[in-house]
């Protein structure tokens, strides 16, 4: 339930009901905004309707969050949530670039990559350290070691770094070296992955499952949420469909959609959407065009030695040719290159 309160209400007035939504045992919320304030109260909406805050004398009104996510709506808060992934800011009208190989294989490769793509013009770096692969005898990724390399290059490039985490016991170690954790497809409905990431207060890049709807990927934020962590940033990187021209679909109606429904930021992956390096430019325009927040992009020194991911792996000047025409698009949408 959204509480708003009369334009005269104080900070003492808020605090009163607060405490009394929470002596209900529902989970008060505290949202100032720059005309009113307007309080939040998560639980059962019976017990909130036992308070009678509809005759308060501070309470403008009461209204249910008609939708089955509360803290992630667009009901809940009006305004663009923008995400602070170490300096740079993702959403609102910034149009953010991250780009790196799908996976970190050593030193040489993630900085010949990551001064490529800076140069080009990114200002964050990707690069996986636990890869989740389709087969149990593809390269699975240098661990600790990888998030190490990640760190340094991301260090000497002065990039932020994103990199996947794919069980709770790595949590730590991803926190340790990365600027956002990355939950990749197969782990979007990993609920207890999920609330570790929402005890963090480090951004989560949180993609959305290949068979999994807009709502449930909005669920799966709510669990974010839901434990304190607020720093999410959505990604829409193709779903599975019966076409097979392409690895999947990159379903760009979700962008409209998820701006409608949520606050939070949405990135595009055409590289994940699409498979192949020739159609990643122009579905990276398109996702601008619609009003993504922002792109996440594989791109690798040399994509015919990748050891995951080459055939969609763009090269340093493919990704070159890209950043030079994405602009107007970006612009067509309200945004600005960042
Ligand atoms: C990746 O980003 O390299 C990756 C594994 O993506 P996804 O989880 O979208 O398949
Ligand atoms: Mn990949």
């Amino acid at each position: 339930m959204i509480i708003v309160l009369k334009p005269e209400a104080t900070k003492e007035h808020a605090d009163a009901i607060l405490e009394r939504i929470e002596a209900k045992g529902l989970k008060p919320l505290y949202m100032p905004g720059t005309e009113r304030v307007v309080l939040g109260a998560l639980g059962d909406e019976r017990l909130l309707g036992e308070l009678r805050l509809d005759s308060h004398p501070m309470v403008e009104s009461v209204q249910a969050v008609l939708a089955p996510y509360k803290l992630v709506s667009r009901e809940m808060r009006g305004h663009d949530t923008i995400v602070d992934l170490d300096g740079v800011a993702v959403g609102g009208t910034n149009f953010t670039v991250i780009a790196g190989p799908c996976a970190v294989e050593s030193r040489e490769q993630m900085l010949g990559t990551a001064e490529a793509v800076k140069a080009a013009g990114a200002v964050g770096l990707r690069g996986g350290a636990y890869k989740p692969r389709t087969s149990p005898y593809a390269f699975q990724g240098l661990g600790e070691e990888g998030l190490r390399i990640l760190r340094e290059v991301a260090d000497a490039t002065g990039m932020p770094c994103v990199t996947e985490v794919v069980e709770v016991a790595d949590v730590e170690a991803v926190e340790e070296y990365a600027s956002a954790f990355q939950v990749g497809a197969r782990n979007m409905q990993n609920f207890r992955l999920l609330r570790a990431l929402g005890q963090s207060r480090k951004p989560v890049i949180l993609k959305r499952g290949m068979a999994a709807k807009v709502d449930d990927l909005l669920m799966a934020a709510e669990y974010i949420l839901s434990e304190g962590n607020p720093n999410v940033i959505l990604c829409e990187r193709g779903i599975q469909t019966f076409e097979t021209a392409t690895r999947n679909t990159l379903d760009l109606n979700a962008i409209p959609v998820i701006k409608a429904r949520t606050h939070l930021p949405v990135l595009v992956d055409p590289s994940h959407g699409t498979g192949i390096r020739e159609f990643v430019a122009p579905m990276a325009r398109a996702a601008a065009a619609c009003g993504a927040d922002g792109l996440l992009v594989e791109v690798h020194v040399r994509p015919e030695e990748a050891l995951s991911d080459g055939k969609q792996s763009l090269y340093p000047a493919q990704f070159e040719e890209l950043m030079r025409g994405l602009e107007p698009f970006v612009v067509a949408a309200g945004k600005t290159l960042r």
